[in-house]
């Protein structure tokens, strides 16, 4: 069977280079990108201004190829969950949550997550593999398709977070060359400031991101003390926090925002006492940042409790007499298991953790 060239897979650049060896010119590049990704068109008979030569020469040997859809599912409060196939026995997940005035789209970069942060259902999982440009940036095109356009004839996605499945920052390659698609004003214009990359702090990734394609940063903290973060984001061992506090103060410098999310996900007793909230102050002290409480989304065998309303309430307040800016995550789409560290899909885990886990005599 001949190869088929996936045209997601391209960034504008990529395009042009692509369709110079076909002897085509550059601005050939520009509206073909713009009908797959502005148009959101699939078929190249759609795309009325490129010539009937180009037409069947694409045909020939390129297409456009979005993850396969498996199942949907909608959640009461219009959280919609798409589960997509992207290989045999691998599936990801991507949630649209409708909010007054935006619409965000949570995009998995990964098949499961190598870093099995213990209070999350993706890195219980295990570990397949990056997803490719096109899987990734697949996602938004096929939302976007699914979700149609407003009464005034505009997208419903204006917002996108790298916060699926998947650690981006160790799928770094695929990932920028997915932001830049969705960046892109031929492609989905979204701004550099509602394009959020989630990451548990891989230090030097965080820099190479500033250099190489700053948009709003988030970053998983979860502890403010090295010893409780080495057990709940265990890669605080190779980048531990003051490491990790000193490359978001360099990301700030070239953030399109002036401050850095801060992600706390709040654990019945675990980091949740008012001690762990001042410590918390200190560490961010060097940061311009805002921090974003998360009540846990329970999972099966998870081993945590959410924290209690009083706790999370409790918790914020030292923060904010601290002088620090801190809201609470709204929940969304728990009845559908579309909250955050639910996402779970299906993966062919290579790391064989879940083996592992069960007892198995994996050595
Ligand atoms: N790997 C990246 C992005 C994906 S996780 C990261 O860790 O940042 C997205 C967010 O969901 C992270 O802040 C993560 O810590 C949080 N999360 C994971 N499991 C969770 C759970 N069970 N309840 C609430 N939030 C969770
Ligand atoms: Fe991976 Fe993020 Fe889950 Fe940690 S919280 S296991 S980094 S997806």
């Amino acid at each position: 069977m001949p190869v088929v060239t996936n045209l997601l897979d391209f960034d504008l650049s990529g395009l042009t280079d692509l369709l110079a060896t076909m002897g085509e010119k550059p601005f050939r590049a520009k509206q073909l990108f713009r009908w797959i990704h502005h148009a959101g068109a699939g078929d190249f008979g759609q795309m009325s201004d490129l010539s009937r030569g180009l037409r069947e020469k694409l045909a020939r040997s390129c297409a456009v190829v979005p993850p396969r859809l498996v199942a949907e599912s909608r959640s009461e409060d219009g959280t919609r969950k798409w589960l997509l196939e992207v290989s045999p026995g691998n599936r990801v997940e991507t949630v649209f949550i409708p909010e007054e005035g935006r619409g965000t789209l949570c995009i998995s970069s990964q098949v499961g997550c190598a870093l099995e942060c213990r209070f999350c259902s993706t890195g219980r999982q295990g570990f397949n593999r990056n997803l490719t440009v096109a899987e990734i940036v697949g996602q938004l095109w096929w939302a976007n398709q699914a979700l149609g356009r407003d009464p005034e004839g505009d997208r419903l996605i204006s917002n996108v977070v790298m916060m699926g499945m998947g650690e981006p920052l160790l799928n770094f390659e695929h990932v920028v060359t997915a932001l830049r698609i969705m960046l892109d004003d031929h492609a989905y214009g979204l701004s550099r400031r509602r394009v959020t990359v989630s990451t548990s702090g891989i230090v030097p990734a965080i820099d190479r991101l500033g250099r190489e394609c700053p948009v709003a940063l988030a970053v998983s903290l979860h502890a403010p003390t090295d010893p409780l973060r080495d057990l709940l984001v265990p890669i605080n061992r190779k980048y531990p926090l003051a490491q990790l506090v000193a490359a978001c103060e360099r990301y700030v410098v070239c953030a399109p925002r002036d401050f850095i999310t801060i992600e706390y996900v709040l654990l019945d007793g675990v980091n949740d006492e008012p001690a762990h909230a001042r410590q918390l102050v200190e560490v961010l002290k060097p940061v311009s940042c805002k921090v974003n409480l998360i009540p846990f989304n329970p999972f099966p065998e998870s081993g945590f409790q959410r924290s209690s309303p009083h706790a999370v309430q409790r918790f914020r307040d030292v923060l904010i007499q601290a002088g620090l800016i801190a809201t609470t995550r709204k929940t969304r789409g728990d009845d559908i298991d579309a909250a955050c560290g639910q996402l779970a899909g299906q993966v062919e885990d290579k790391t064989k953790r879940t083996h592992r886990r069960l007892g198995g005599s994996y050595v």
